[in-house]
């Protein structure tokens, strides 16, 4: 069993099926790539999961528990991280204000001040922050406005903020997306320490191949909204229905 478990998830938008019959097992500590051509459902999959979208058929279970039918905030709360594809921190804050302010659980967009995150417990939320900034290289730049950081520490940061919430499962969308060469580098060498450093399972988005084979260890390719193969980067990248789909061949 996995610590995510899709079983036959479908999503219809109008006419279009966007997901047909869907099932992705995610292994715990594992980075597991969802790789496939554009349209091919992947942002709608990733949707079900955070709540952001309710799939019409199929079952998502997350360390045993359904997610189905519960709200963003609240599978947020059960260990789910989402990674965005722009970076979302506050500009006008300092790196460390930023890194402290998830430890408030956010509720329907408002702050509650005496909800917090289950998962930090009486833990010091500045010591928590220390703790974040230190594994993703931010210390020295703790008093820095967010908005004056680079691209890359941006990225970092909201890195950061996602970590902080302490989540079992980080999902990024396309985290390379955009990005010149030398900041993919600088992201894959980020999440390859994230992973190493934090015990934590990831479930990467990504059309780069480079990255993907990077950093995986299991790849689901989906292909109008089914999966066409789950399998070990090595095994995929030989994969004839996987050339067919990327190449037409
Ligand atoms: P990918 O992320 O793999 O590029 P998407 O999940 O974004 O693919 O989209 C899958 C298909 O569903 C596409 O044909 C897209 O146009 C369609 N789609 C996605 N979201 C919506 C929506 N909210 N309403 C209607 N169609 C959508
Ligand atoms: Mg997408």
């Amino acid at each position: 069993m996995g610590i995510l478990e899709v079983k036959g998830v479908g999503k219809r938008f109008g006419g279009l099926q966007a997901l047909g019959d869907v099932n992705l097992s995610v292994n715990e500590r594992s980075v597991h790539a969802i790789i496939g051509p554009n349209g091919a459902g992947k942002s709608t999959l990733l949707n079900c999961l955070v709540g952001k979208l309710i799939p019409d058929t199929g079952s998502v279970m997350f360390d045993g528990q359904s997610v189905l039918g519960r709200k963003p905030h609240e599978i947020n709360q059960m260990g789910i991280s989402r990674v965005f594809q722009t970076p979302e921190i506050f500009g006008d804050l300092s790196v460390q204000e930023n890194v402290m302010i998830p430890c408030f659980a956010k509720r329907d967009g408002a702050f509650e001040l005496n909800a917090f995150s289950p998962a930090l417990g009486q833990k010091d939320i500045l010591a928590q922050a220390e703790e974040i900034l230190e594994d993703v290289n931010m210390a020295d730049k703790r008093h820095m406005h967010a908005a004056s950081l680079s691209r890359g520490d941006k990225r970092r940061l909201e890195m950061a903020m996602c970590l902080v919430q302490q989540p079992k499962l980080l999902l990024l969308d396309e985290p390379t997306a955009g990005m010149a060469r030398a900041d993919t580098n600088n992201t894959i060498d980020l999440l390859k320490e994230i992973h190493e450093k934090r015990d934590i399972t990831m479930a990467i988005i990504e059309h780069d191949m480079h990255v993907v084979f990077s950093l995986a260890q299991r790849i689901t390719v989906l292909a109008q909204g089914t999966p066409l193969v789950e399998d070990t980067p090595e095994n995929i990248k030989g994969h004839p229905k996987v050339r067919e789909a990327y190449l037409g061949e």
